[in-house]
């Protein structure tokens, strides 16, 4: 979980939601008349998540999108924060809406990462399933601090809520949403590559690492799982990213107020 940048400002969903069919009716209701009558801004929408998340899964961090910078057929929903089934409004939220994994619930998305065929193993929005925030103790994405992080992983993969961080989900959560086998072995075996390529650089010379892990690519989108490798980098990651990228890092960005937007 890495925070949310509040732009792009979600616009997407703002003409449908002055619609009849975009403000009567529950919310899973507004929610499917959405994409299915406004195709053109259900498309805008996806192209709004994706650019403001860097591509990644608002919880997992997997890589949502292809080399070609479109997103992964199957492999992508976008969730809600607050479930849609709840009070009506969240269902066309700008800010309640994220661009999530598929959780594993696909057995036909045999692409790195996502493979599910190792049950159990649902995370993410498909395990947080229709629990509210609150009863998960879960902070919205926008609302993390830049740095430090409230979650760390440990060297077995697994995502542990930092020490002193009051704002890191319970363990409890962490668990259900992130620590399944699938996303924990992902995690270890990355962590055992760049601890590899770390001890045989010459002279600690992290730059060349850090170019390849830490930058967006030409399409601006991070790589899988880039909060591990921000974490083993370390203080000279942080650096080399405020130096050239530190609108990623999001310093001088301050949190989205979600409470402050209906
Ligand atoms: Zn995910």
């Amino acid at each position: 979980m890495r925070r949310l940048a509040s732009h792009p400002r979600i616009t997407a969903m703002d003409s449908f939601r002055t619609t009849v069919g975009g403000n009567t009716g529950t919310g899973p209701e507004r929610w499917r008349r959405f994409r299915a009558e406004d195709r053109a801004g259900y498309d805008r929408l996806l192209v709004e998540l994706k650019t403001r998340q860097y591509g990644l899964c608002c919880y997992c961090e997997i890589r949502l999108v292809q080399t070609a910078h479109e997103l992964q057929p199957l492999a992508y929903q976008v969730e809600h924060f607050v479930p849609k089934s709840g009070e009506p409004e969240n269902a066309l939220d700008p800010d309640n809406v994220l661009l999530c994994c598929t959780g594993g619930a696909r057995r036909e998305l045999a692409v790195p990462h996502h493979d599910p065929r190792s049950h159990p193993n649902e995370s993410c929005g498909q395990a947080k399933r229709e629990s509210t925030p609150t009863n998960l103790g879960l902070p919205h994405p926008s609302t993390l601090p830049i740095a430090p992080p409230i979650v760390l992983f440990t060297s077995e993969g697994r995502v542990v809520a930092a020490p002193g961080q009051v704002a890191a989900p319970p363990q409890a959560t962490l668990d259900r949403m992130l620590n399944v086998p699938r996303l924990i072995e992902a995690r270890r075996s990355l962590l055992d590559i760049l601890r590899d390529e770390i001890d045989r650089t010459v002279d600690g010379d992290l730059l060349t690492i850090t170019e390849a892990r830490l930058a967006p690519d030409e399409g601006q989108f991070l790589h899988s799982f880039w909060s591990v490798y921000r974490q083993v980098l370390g203080a000279f990651g942080e650096s080399w990213m405020g130096a050239h990228h530190a609108r990623i890092l999001q310093v001088g960005v301050a949190p989205l107020d979600v409470n402050a937007v209906s």
